[in-house]
């Protein structure tokens, strides 16, 4: 299958999920996610009509950035994987948004290289595998005050990984609970964190997180394949 017919049939899957549940398909972003790819295949899907690009790793985002910004001005950035704290300074203000804030410390040391306000997403791990990166429910509670006082930080609201090959009633509780908290929080209506925002949904489950609410779906080999 060609790219074009590729990105095709993931928007199409978008609009269907959508549709299904009464949403408007531009609630959803989708973010393709260009790791597996250089980047010349990444603006074959610009071409296709891709807006959203991803990489999860930093190298990578420049290498992509680099390649495509120039003629390119309509893409919207997201660094999706974990970051490194010295690395931050390299990429942080190039990105339009960071899905992985997941320590107090990432979050100062984005504050301290900030030249602008950056959108970041708190990374949350709901399904408590020891494996995976981001804030439990209670370390969250804990890390709130100082996430305030991060004031080059905007926090749009909760990225989620769901484990990998989790049935699709793990899934849905997972997905279900970090929406509640997303709205529990956003309601406390705390000044840097509007919180309105939702990032879960991989290649295996996007379908499954749109109905759930997600608002950006963060999509690779589905794309690829
Ligand atoms: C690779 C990656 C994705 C996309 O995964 P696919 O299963 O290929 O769709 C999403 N989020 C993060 C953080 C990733 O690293």
């Amino acid at each position: 299958m060609t790219i074009k017919s590729q990105t095709d049939k993931v928007f199409g899957v978008v609009n269907h999920a959508c549709h299904k549940i009464g949403r408007s398909p531009e609630s959803v972003s989708v973010i393709a996610v260009t790791k597996y790819v250089d980047h010349k295949v990444a603006s074959q899907l610009v071409e296709a009509g891709v807006r959203h690009i991803g990489e999860n790793r930093v190298d990578q985002f420049l290498e992509k950035y680099e390649a495509l910004k120039a003629n390119d001005n309509e893409l919207t950035w997201h660094l999706i994987g974990s970051l490194q704290r010295r690395k931050v300074k390299d990429v942080i203000n190039l990105v339009d948004y960071f899905h992985a804030l997941d320590s107090i410390k990432l979050a100062q040391e984005i504050q301290k290289r900030a030249q602008h306000k950056i959108k970041c997403f708190l990374q949350v791990n709901i399904s408590g595998e020891t494996t995976k990166h981001g804030f439990s429910i209670e370390e969250l509670e804990d890390a709130l005050p100082e996430l305030e006082q991060c004031d080059h930080i905007e926090i749009v609201g909760l990225m989620t990984m769901a484990p990998f090959g989790a049935n699709e009633t793990t899934l849905v509780n997972i997905f279900r609970q970090t929406k509640l908290l997303q709205e529990t929080l956003r309601d406390r209506r705390i000044k840097n964190m509007p919180m309105t925002e939702l990032s879960m949904g991989m290649s295996s489950d996007y379908q499954l997180a749109i109905q759930e609410g997600a608002t950006f779906v963060r999509v690779g080999t589905a794309f690829f394949n």
